[in-house]
């Protein structure tokens, strides 16, 4: 008999676009497909399209001895991990919170699945396929709409008590504009695309996008440089709070916002060397390389990591 080959399928659950990626044993892709999220279809809708891409991806080429042996889901909001649900998200999608999503994929593939927050996926992707594979223990920062954190310790995700760990993002000391999330002075004020394209409409009442502020910043529009070197220095303290509390190696920062990572580096890099943390030693400080796959081969890797812990 010929020996099965194993896969595993990890799913990234966008607002507005769903990717699936099947990687082998070694975590490497073999095969991926994206499809537009019908965010607000509801939960069936939701992962039928995902399941619809599976399916083809699994009919289209694989051996016939191939199986499925886990899948794995990263998705915005906040997850509960050992329900296999979302609980709380967005309104940009309907009918997502709450719905059994690791039910539902178990009944339909018999394969044991695994339900992650979409930044603690992307971190899991560039730590064991990425920018981070080697080290330990690092912080992953994502800059778009809003910024996300997680925090990979003692070689695996660490989520603390209600998985939530490594939220630098809405930490406060860091100003004292409005956040998204009720508050005042967080991360995310200064370093998320949403802000930055704010602060440049305060400066100017000009509405430009991050990627338009980049390109502005980069011929030599002062206020939009400016407004880049506040947020790479925003980041720069959050890097020094995580260093301090936790003697992490690599930060990996993903997301839209890290396109203008030519503004983006040098200023966080000149902060760290103004202030260098206590240790003496500043973490690399490197950029996903996993580009848009990163939170999908993530979730693949988590369902590799669970199985394989489960023989
Ligand atoms: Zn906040």
């Amino acid at each position: 008999m010929t020996p099965t080959r194993e896969v595993f399928a990890g799913i990234d659950v966008g607002g507005t676009t769903t990717q699936v990626v099947l990687v082998d044993e070694q975590l490497h892709p073999i095969a991926h497909a994206t499809t537009r999220t019908p965010a607000l279809e509801g939960g069936d809708a939701i992962v039928g399209a995902a399941s619809a891409l599976i399916d083809r991806l699994l009919a289209d080429g694989l051996p016939v001895e191939t199986a499925l042996a886990g899948i794995g889901m990263g998705t915005a909001g906040v997850v509960d991990t050992a329900n296999g649900r979302i609980t709380v998200v967005s309104d940009s999608f309907a009918g997502w919170a709450g719905f059994d999503i690791r039910g539902t994929l178990q009944a339909r593939y018999g394969a044991p699945t695994t339900v992650a927050n979409d930044v603690n996926a992307f971190l899991a992707g560039e730590m064991t396929a990425g920018a981070g594979r080697g080290a330990q223990n690092a912080l992953g920062i994502t800059l778009g709409t809003g910024v996300g954190g997680a925090l990979w310790l003692d070689g695996r995700l660490f989520g603390g008590a209600h998985g939530a760990a490594g939220e630098i993002g809405h930490t406060p000391g860091f100003g004292s504009l409005p956040c998204t999330c009720g508050e005042r002075g967080h991360l995310e004020t200064l370093a998320a695309g949403r802000s930055i394209s704010g602060l440049y409409l305060s400066a100017t009442g000009l509405v430009r996008t991050p990627a338009e502020l980049s390109e502005l910043a980069a011929d030599g529009d002062a206020v939009a440089e400016r407004i880049f070197r506040v947020a790479g220095e925003g980041v720069a303290r959050a890097i020094l709070i995580a260093t301090a509390l936790l003697d992490i190696e690599t930060v990996v920062i993903g997301g839209g916002v890290s396109n203008a990572w030519p503004l983006l580096h040098p200023a966080i890099a000149e902060h760290l060397e103004t202030e260098p943390p206590v240790r003496g030693t500043a973490p690399s400080i490197v950029r996903g390389t996993l580009g848009d796959s990163a939170v999908a081969q993530g979730a693949a890797a988590l369902s590799f990591a669970v199985e394989r812990a489960r023989q």
